[in-house]
């Protein structure tokens, strides 16, 4: 009917709105030029949304999600965004058949590109004990196809882990030896650009481990998810140096280590080409378990402000560490 706009109308009315601008959106803020294996960071991007004034005095909250390509990153943020939008509503998650929309959106027309991304709204959020804060999701990814494009995945996650106060290490299955060693890589990237910092040079670090399929060896959660990095990330006295070194390193590095272990969403999630998100059909288990996950993250009580050097930050300072720790890695 002429009431109802045809699907191809409403996209191309959302088309027109991103045109213009007043829609949020990712930006991307660091991108890596993979030829000539350098970095760049948008000042004028980040100064936009940073500089805003309701948000630049504030001290700021940054939870960034990091990893390889097409492991439901933007999936998980698509969520944290519901959330944040939701201002504490219990039905924040959505109604069964809502497409996602936010991090993922036109996701699959557009290249794929190393680098970070941060949503172009901050979020203010009041906080139990008064003080208003903001906060930035970011998303940080990259390829590990080759020697060259690690090293620049080390440098784009030793970046997004500096500027965090909360880092998402997303993995699918399991944690490899690999895995730990892409994190020494990347933090000890971050290590010799802060070596002046003698506290913990990082805030907080999950590990968040999608399609975990042991649940009856650890249960899904946080509290399985602890026992398994416990035991994943144990120094053993007859175990080699290298595999010592690097589990040694990793707890050096960081304030706080939590580990969330996520069922499989089901295989319309994983496998089907049309699938838009909607939560009908992902898998209850996933739900159950996404409604805590994200509450952890980012509910009012347990939000982590950035601090470096022992100092919260606000977002106008988050903008000069940018600014200081690119030139690092462009010398
Ligand atoms: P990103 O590249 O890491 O941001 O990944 P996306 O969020 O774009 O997701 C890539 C694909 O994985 C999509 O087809 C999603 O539907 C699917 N997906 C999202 N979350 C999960 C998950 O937890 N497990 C599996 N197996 N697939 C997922
Ligand atoms: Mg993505």
């Amino acid at each position: 009917g002429a009431a109802t706009p045809s699907p191809d109308e409403g996209f191309q009315e959302e088309e027109k709105k991103v045109a213009e601008k007043d829609v949020a959106r990712p930006i991307q803020i660091v991108v890596a030029n993979e030829e000539e294996h350098s970095f760049e960071l948008d000042e004028a991007a980040l100064e936009k949304i940073l500089l805003q004034d309701h948000v630049k005095d504030l001290n700021v909250v940054v939870v960034s999600v990091a990893g390889a390509f097409r492991k439901g990153k933007s999936f998980l943020l698509d969520f944290m965004l519901r959330y944040m939008n939701s201002q504490g509503e219990s039905s924040w998650m959505g109604g069964d058949d809502e497409p996602l929309l936010g991090f993922s959106w036109r996701g699959g027309c557009e290249r794929e590109t190393t680098g970070i991304q941060a949503w172009s709204e901050v979020f203010v959020v009041d906080r139990p004990d008064g003080t208003k804060v903001a906060v930035l999701l970011v998303d940080t990814q990259g390829a590990f196809d080759s020697q060259s494009t690690i090293k620049d995945c080390a440098t784009v996650f030793a970046l997004s882990t500096m500027t965090s106060s909360v880092q998402v290490y997303n993995l699918t299955q399991n944690v490899q030896e690999d895995d730990l060693q892409h994190l020494q890589l990347f933090t000890e990237y971050g290590r010799l650009a802060m070596e002046e910092i003698y506290l913990k040079p990082f805030q907080s670090l999950m590990f968040l481990i999608r399609d975990w399929s042991y649940p009856y060896e650890h249960s899904y959660g946080l509290e399985g998810g602890h026992a398994f990095l416990e035991k994943r990330l144990q120094v053993k006295q007859n175990q080699h140096e290298e595999l010592q070194n690097v589990r040694k390193h990793i707890h050096s590095c960081f304030s706080s280590i939590g580990c969330f272990l996520q069922p499989h969403p089901g295989l319309k999630v994983a496998t089907n080409p049309y699938f838009d998100g909607r939560l009908k059909d992902v898998d209850e288990d996933f739900k159950r378990h996404l409604g805590e996950l994200v509450p952890l993250l980012l509910a009012p009580d347990r939000l982590v402000v950035k601090e470096i050097g022992g100092n919260k930050v606000t977002c106008r300072d988050l903008v000069e560490y940018f600014k200081a720790y690119i030139k690092i890695y462009q010398g």
